[in-house]
């Protein structure tokens, strides 16, 4: 970057573009001729460069240090796209620094049915585990926020897709006890691409399950909020997902049952532009609101707080 940045203006034409000088191959053979053979600096005197020091924006391209994109919320400074994280980076943004506490880490993913595809769904299962040190694609935490209690079960997707296997379910029906036991509001941050088929019919029990859990919180006066994240699809959009008492997003969020392609061709029409983002579905009733990463702990403390104040009036009631 320097290189290309900082030394002679003079290099490059009016569009910014790099002009090269006629004898710039024959200047070239002397900038790059090696004339020291060998590696000559010392250990010591070599700089530290962390890997994936530069980050390039998939959208717009734009570049920025990791460091930058970490201080921005993983969010691009120029066209403000919203790269993909997960559970450690959304507790962090989140929650009060040094209040947060895993929950339910003991329960890890089993293969009931001896699956196996292209590979056994045991061995995937491991290489998941070793890849992430994750223990599934849901991560559960209880935090403060602004001092006030608050659980957040976030899926991943760097494990197996952010499929909804039996332990996402459970995950799921164990925050839901700990909410109404600790009189807490639940957020879920989902981020899938459906049920986890090495599970099969396991796996769609879940949505049932993780429904029928949600209208126990409900029954206590406890809000459910939903946050909608790239990408929101299959069984989790047809479950959990949507059933929040309010269903935000994340903006240009993809979020869908079935993918566009087999939409296309089922209905064997041409789909409209932006069809499947948050802002398609928000001017169309599915949304609630969609919010920016970094307004996002302001606008889920203001949205708790509101409902945990009526939902403690109606049960004195
Ligand atoms: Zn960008």
């Amino acid at each position: 970057m320097e290189a290309l940045t900082g030394k002679s203006p003079s290099t490059y034409c009016a569009d910014n573009s790099l002009y090269l000088p006629s004898n710039f191959y024959h200047m070239s053979s002397t900038w790059f001729r090696r004339n020291k053979k060998g590696i000559l600096t010392s250990t010591e005197e070599k700089k530290e460069t962390p890997d994936g020091l530069w980050h390039k924006c998939p959208k717009c391209k734009a570049t920025s240090t990791v460091k930058e994109l970490h201080s921005n919320l993983y969010v691009c400074h120029q066209c403000d796209y919203h790269n993909r994280i997960g559970s450690e980076e959304y507790f962090e943004i989140i929650f009060d620094k040094n209040s947060v506490k895993l929950l339910f880490e003991n329960i890890v993913p089993k293969d009931l049915l001896g699956f196996e595809d292209m590979k056994r769904y045991a061995d995937r299962l491991v290489d998941a585990r070793q890849s992430t040190g994750l223990t599934d694609a849901m991560t559960v935490a209880h935090g403060a926020l602004h001092g006030h209690g608050m659980v957040v079960a976030c899926m991943n997707f760097k494990f197996i897709g952010g499929s909804m296997g039996s332990v996402v379910g459970e995950k799921i029906s164990r925050a839901i006890d700990y909410c109404i036991a600790h009189r807490l509001p639940l957020v879920i941050i989902s981020k899938s691409g459906g049920a986890r088929m090495m599970e099969s019919a396991f796996s769609l029990m879940q949505m049932a399950k993780t429904s029928a859990k949600l209208t126990l919180l409900a029954k206590a006066k406890l809000p459910y909020i939903s946050l909608m994240t790239d990408p929101t699809t299959g069984g989790v959009t047809a479950s959990y997902a949507m059933l929040g008492d309010i269903n935000i997003a994340e903006p240009g969020a993809m979020i869908g049952f079935a993918g566009p392609r087999v939409i296309k061709e089922t209905i064997k029409k041409d789909l409209p532009e932006g069809f499947q983002q948050s802002e398609f579905l928000l001017d169309h009733g599915f949304l609630d609101f969609i919010v920016d990463r970094k307004n996002l702990r302001s606008k889920l403390f203001t949205v708790t707080e509101w409902f945990m104040k009526s939902g403690a009036a109606a049960v004195q009631a």
